[in-house]
């Protein structure tokens, strides 16, 4: 079996729903969903990032 246990995520703004940001993490490790503080370079300051499944 191939370790691919880790899976690709991206944090988007929740305020401009921009993804800024790629992540990886452990399919195994968390199953909540990410909520982050990153700078958004839209909306020119710090905002809330979610992490958005699904990334090919
Ligand atoms: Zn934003």
């Amino acid at each position: 079996m191939a370790k691919s246990s880790r899976i690709l995520l991206a944090l988007s703004c929740k305020v401009c729903k921009k993804q800024n940001y790629i992540t990886v993490k452990s399919k195994i490790n968390s199953q909540e969903a990410l909520a982050l503080l990153k700078f958004c370079n839209k909306c020119k300051k710090v905002t809330d990032h979610k992490e958005k499944k699904k990334l090919d």
